[in-house]
């Protein structure tokens, strides 16, 4: 029996590429997606080219109702979830300034209180298996702080804390609770910054260029294995070296 990965936010960017990487090695895979498109259509395609089984769940990770809906619509299909990739992820950008008190809220509801809304819905089903693997996408910002970025800074720095708290309550029951922290990565989030801040910054880290969606996709793999099975509470960066 496959074992049974669930990513958050993944038709498109690191979320796609963590299904992608995770189906290429045996993983069924559960995905949530909040908006029906052709990125979404095209990703479970490609997922079950790879002769795995594949469920789309659709849902606002900001919900704590589409969350109980969606996840007991996975545990229908497939029993279990013995991966949960908490990716779905939001930025809204401006100096504290200018910021709204909405875009302060909306950001912590999908970026932090969404990982809370999906983990209690799944946790339990590790608890009675006593096994699972949770990997929380974090952010170098949420360790370094970014101006301009108060808002989303806030919620990674607060999946972090909520990742260390939730590995140890829940270590005794085999359950292994990470995050990973990238850096700059080329995706629909960083396409919004012109050609030549991309090249300021690429400049700026010592591996001189940005990161792939696959370059997270990789360590959340090792994360999610028998590799990985003396490490928990942990953050790990994906950064190119930008924090060292
Ligand atoms: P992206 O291309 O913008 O994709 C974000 C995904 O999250 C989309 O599929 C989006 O779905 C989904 N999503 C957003 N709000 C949602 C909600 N309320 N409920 C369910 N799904 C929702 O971003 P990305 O770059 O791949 O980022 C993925 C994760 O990595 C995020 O947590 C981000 O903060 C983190 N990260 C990214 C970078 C980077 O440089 N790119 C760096 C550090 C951390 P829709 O299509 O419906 O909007």
């Amino acid at each position: 029996m496959n074992k049974v990965a669930f990513i958050t936010g993944a038709t498109r960017g690191i979320g796609k590429q963590i299904a992608m990487v995770l189906a290429e090695n045996g993983y069924d895979i559960a995905l949530n997606y909040r908006t029906e498109n052709d990125n979404l259509r095209e990703t479970i395609k490609e997922i079950e080219s790879k002769n795995v089984k594949c469920l789309a769940v659709k849902g606002d990770v900001s919900s704590y109702e589409n969350c109980e809906t969606f996840v007991s619509q996975i545990i229908n299909k497939f029993g279990k979830i013995d991966v949960l990739v908490n990716n779905a992820g939001i930025t809204k950008d401006t100096l504290l300034m200018r910021m709204k008190k909405e875009d302060f809220e909306d950001v912590i509801d999908v970026n932090l209180v969404g990982t809370f809304n999906v983990t209690k819905n799944v946790i339990s089903h590790m608890m009675k298996a006593r096994s699972g693997r949770i990997i929380n996408i974090s952010s170098v910002v949420g360790v370094s702080g970014n101006a301009g970025q108060t808002n989303y800074a806030a919620s990674k720095a607060g999946i972090i804390g909520f990742t260390k708290s939730l590995a140890k309550e829940v270590a005794s029951r085999g359950i292994l609770v990470n995050a990973v922290a990238p850096g700059f990565i080329e995706t629909q989030m960083t396409d919004v910054l012109k050609d030549e801040i991309k090249e300021k910054i690429a400049e700026t880290i010592p591996l001189k260029r940005m990161g792939t969606a696959t370059d997270v996709a990789n360590v959340v793999k090792f994360l999610a294995s028998d590799d990985s099975s003396y490490i928990t509470g942990q953050v790990i960066n994906i950064d190119g070296g930008m924090l060292m």
